[in-house]
């Protein structure tokens, strides 16, 4: 019976945000055009510069069933240590002191399966880059680990755990792998620690499960974390398709719902945010969804980071969305988010 009232209120739910956009979205389109163009153009060239989205590997050790990884072919990389090195001096040189932040997932792939982790974070807090964020699904975080990052770099760093159920089916049908065991003692490991050397350590349980399994022995212990300030839990409860690889039945089959179709006006607010480097270092115009690089704008292994921020194909693919032509990728992705969306527009 929950589940059914679950799925009616979804419905509900998408039907209307996706009336309330149509509306909104049209009117903006029609009538501020050139104005919120000039305003995200404007703020494309301030504040997102001071965050680097740099994927470190595109490599992971689960499978989510809304995550592309494991769903694509493509090639494997950790990115070469000189390169990584390269691209954080540059960024330093460039952007303002304060507010910098580097995150090292922007895309796909666990940082604690790169054998290079604990060098990069190393190089980024020598040459005092600001704050480290990434997402890890935990199944590396070793208690050795979790000791180094909270005596070393906890004035650093801002983790989130991706954290797909809070039992093992439901973890299991969610991350695609049976770790919930191995997941769940490291992630009690790394709070007690914070626990005991009281340090201001910003860690973020990031719950990618249905509300409806929000319940259960490990969900009141994480409450509880909650509640004594040793953690925050934020939450997903919609998913979106990824340029249009995942599958809306796939997403069901795990109690997961999918984002509805939104209307493609306009260029898409991604591609003002900070573009990706991947880890073989070409860089994408999309700040989160293109994980195969389809929509290239430039490769850091032979071109510095200004001149990619700057080049003459970021602009052209947002003048071509804005004209109403969408690259395949675009085309079938519902993540877009029109930058003509007053509700979405400032959210990140
Ligand atoms: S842990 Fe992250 S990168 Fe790995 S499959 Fe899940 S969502 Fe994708
Ligand atoms: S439409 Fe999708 S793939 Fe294209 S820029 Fe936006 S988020 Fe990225």
């Amino acid at each position: 019976m929950m589940k059914i009232k679950y799925y009616i209120y979804n419905f509900v739910k998408n039907y209307i945000l996706k009336t309330r956009d149509f509306i909104f979205v049209s009117f903006d389109y029609f009538f501020k055009k050139d104005k919120i163009l000039k305003i995200m153009l404007n703020r494309m060239n301030g504040v997102y510069n001071n965050s680097l989205t740099l994927e470190a590997t595109n490599v992971c050790n689960a499978d989510c069933v809304f995550c592309i990884y494991g769903k694509k072919d493509d090639k494997k990389f950790y990115m070469d240590m000189n390169l990584f090195k390269k691209i954080a001096d540059e960024f330093l040189l460039n952007s303002m002191n304060n507010n910098r932040t580097v995150s090292l997932t922007p895309t796909i792939g666990d940082p604690l399966v790169d054998p290079f982790f604990i060098e990069r974070l190393d190089y980024l807090k020598r040459t005092n880059v600001g704050k480290v964020v990434f997402f890890t699904n935990a199944i590396n975080l070793s208690n050795k680990l979790s000791n180094k990052l909270v005596n070393d770099y906890a004035d650093i760093l801002d983790i989130h755990i991706s954290w797909g159920g809070y039992d093992r089916e439901t973890y299991k049908k969610v991350m695609g792998v049976d770790k919930f065991e191995r997941a769940l003692s490291n992630v009690k490991y790394l709070i007690k620690i914070i626990g005991e050397t009281k340090t201001n350590f910003k860690l973020d349980i990031s719950s990618r499960c249905s509300p409806l399994d929000y319940r259960g022995d490990v969900w009141n212990e994480f409450k509880v974390f909650q509640q004594n300030g040793l953690i925050g839990i934020s939450k997903i409860d919609i998913f979106d398709n990824w340029g249009g690889e995942i599958d809306k039945k796939d997403l069901e089959e795990a109690d997961l719902q999918m984002k509805y179709e939104p209307l493609k006006k306009g260029a898409c607010k991604l591609l003002f945010q900070p573009p990706v480097i991947h880890a073989d270092g070409i860089v994408s115009a999309c700040h989160c969804r293109d994980s195969s690089s389809s929509l290239k704008i430039g490769d850091i292994n032979s071109m510095s980071y200004t001149d990619i921020l700057n080049s003459e194909k970021r602009l052209e693919i947002i003048k071509q969305q804005q004209n109403g032509t969408f690259p395949d990728i675009c085309q079938k992705c519902n993540t877009y988010v029109s930058i003509y969306n007053k509700f979405w527009r400032e959210a990140n």
